[in-house]
């Protein structure tokens, strides 16, 4: 799918995203690692779940244009592409997108952690209003990610740079299309506000 997005400005991103975590420590000490051993469906049941791969596999999907960043040879990364028209995205998406799945996990190139990978457990959602607000991930997961679970206190770093983050996304008409087609289907008083509040 064509994005507006240029490969730097993802490169931007990610080193952007590199400096941020969601807990000052490694949040995955409380869970082993429970969105790593079952890749997470980072930000849509049917856009992955028991549709990409078996029915128990699951990956994360890259948002358009983002594949530029990756060769597809990389050995840590099982990659699938298939139609958007088959999956659980705006009526906008068309075409071809590309789903990867962690062969290594955990043991990663954290500089290489794909765009969804990065942003959970928030999620970009907007209010009636239009507003962009980030939430905490209301995802039915195949784990317990305590991050929401026990809705532990996020870094105001991380929180303020996937913000930041999303409000240039949100510019590419598809990946726009894609948070208002998400948030089309929660109730704002069900959306679980992080930041910000107005
Ligand atoms: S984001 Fe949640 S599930 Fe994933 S490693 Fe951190 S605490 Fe565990
Ligand atoms: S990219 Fe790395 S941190 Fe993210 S789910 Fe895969 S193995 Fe885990």
């Amino acid at each position: 799918m064509k994005s507006i997005i240029r490969k730097r400005t993802y490169q931007a991103i990610y080193r952007l995203l590199d400096r941020v975590s969601p807990l000052p420590g490694d949040c995955g000490l409380l869970c082993g690692a429970a969105c790593c051993s079952e890749p997470a469906d980072l930000t849509g049941d049917e856009k992955l779940t028991g549709e990409y791969g078996s029915e128990t596999e699951m990956g994360i999907y890259l948002l358009p244009g983002e594949e530029k960043l990756f060769t597809r040879k990389e050995n840590w990364l099982h990659w699938t592409v298939e139609d958007a028209e088959d999956f659980d995205f705006p009526d906008s998406w068309h075409g071809k997108i590309y789903f990867v799945r962690c062969s290594c996990a955990p043991h990663c190139p954290r500089e290489m952690r794909p765009l969804q990978c990065r942003f959970f457990p928030l999620a970009p959602h907007f209010t009636a209003d239009g507003r962009l607000v980030l939430i905490r991930s209301d995802l039915e997961l195949p784990y317990v990610c305590p991050l929401i679970r026990d809705r532990m206190e996020l870094t105001p770093s991380f929180i303020k740079a996937t913000y930041t983050v999303w409000t240039h996304l949100i510019r590419d008409p598809l990946i726009f299309d894609l948070v208002v087609y998400d948030s089309s289907f929660r109730e704002d008083g069900d959306a679980d506000v992080v930041y910000p509040y107005f």
